[in-house]
């Protein structure tokens, strides 16, 4: 669905990717785990047409991304940046609506999409709310029902939990969960191991700008590994009612 062919990015004189190559699949969550700076954002901005590689290209079903026009690329995937900052007055139901700007869709069909995406969002409640008054975690869900109003086929999501309570951190993977279910190609950065653990079909761990593994939670995350990668102690053990991977830091 989106494949990265041979990306490199240099900013300045900074290689900020080196040679990353991956086939992000329909009906699958991916993640893409790795320390600060590892360039999962870049990578991330790679696969959603924001930065364009020095070399290597990004194909989104069978096509250059770079050929597609921003309505085309909007009907295809919906991007939910790191920070969304947003410097006008717009209600929460506004910041929806425009998920439906490229869609052909009727009016009515349209009100459906935006209410059900804030339900599933738990923002329903904050639709009037102007967005420039909202928290971290309620404009971070915000930016959500905002993906999910866009009924895209892929899905990219960049820490979309960063900023959520418990609660809300499952409430937003369960929807990506449900996404996956219907077909979507869902790629999420994420910092939470046992965020990544619990929901990802797939792992992808960055660092220093390449990809050092990719595979399943119970083939990425070793204690070797995540030692090795994050240079901090830790144990895996299994999660006592998920059965997936839990990584605990030790010292
Ligand atoms: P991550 O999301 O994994 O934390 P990023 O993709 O944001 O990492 O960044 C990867 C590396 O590239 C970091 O070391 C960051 O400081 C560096 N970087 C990002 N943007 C620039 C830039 N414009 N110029 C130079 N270095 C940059
Ligand atoms: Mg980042």
């Amino acid at each position: 669905m989106l494949v990265a062919e041979d990306i490199h990015v240099t900013l300045g004189s900074t290689e900020i990717l080196n040679s990353v190559s991956t086939h992000l699949n329909a009906g699958e969550i991916t993640t893409l785990i790795g320390p600060n700076g590892a360039g999962k954002s870049t990578l991330f901005a790679a696969l959603a047409a924001d930065v364009e590689p020095t070399a290597g290209r990004v194909v989104l079903d069978g096509q250059s991304i770079e050929t597609y026009t921003p309505k085309e690329l909007a009907l295809k995937r919906a991007v939910l940046p790191q920070d969304q900052v947003v410097r006008f007055s717009y209600s929460v139901e506004e910041i929806v609506e425009l998920a439906r700007l490229s869609h052909e869709t009727s009016p009515d069909e349209d009100a459906q999409i935006i209410t059900d995406s804030l339900d599933r969002a738990e923002v329903e409640h904050l639709r009037l709310r102007d967005v420039q008054t909202l928290s971290g975690g309620e404009m971070s869900r915000a930016g959500f029902a905002r993906v999910l109003a866009q009924t895209t086929p892929v899905l990219l999501l960049d820490e979309p939990t960063a900023a959520l309570d418990l609660r809300h951190q499952e409430l937003v993977l369960r929807n990506a969960r449900q996404l996956r279910d219907f077909g979507a190609c869902v790629v999420i950065v994420l910092h939470d191991l046992n965020l990544a653990a619990a929901y990802s079909d797939r792992v992808i761990m960055m660092a220093d700008g390449r990809i050092v593994a990719d595979g399943t939670p119970e083939d990425v995350f070793t204690s070797e590994r995540i030692e090795a990668v994050y240079r901090q102690p830790v144990v895996v053990t299994s999660h006592p009612t998920r059965g997936c991977p839990l990584i605990l830091s030790t010292d």
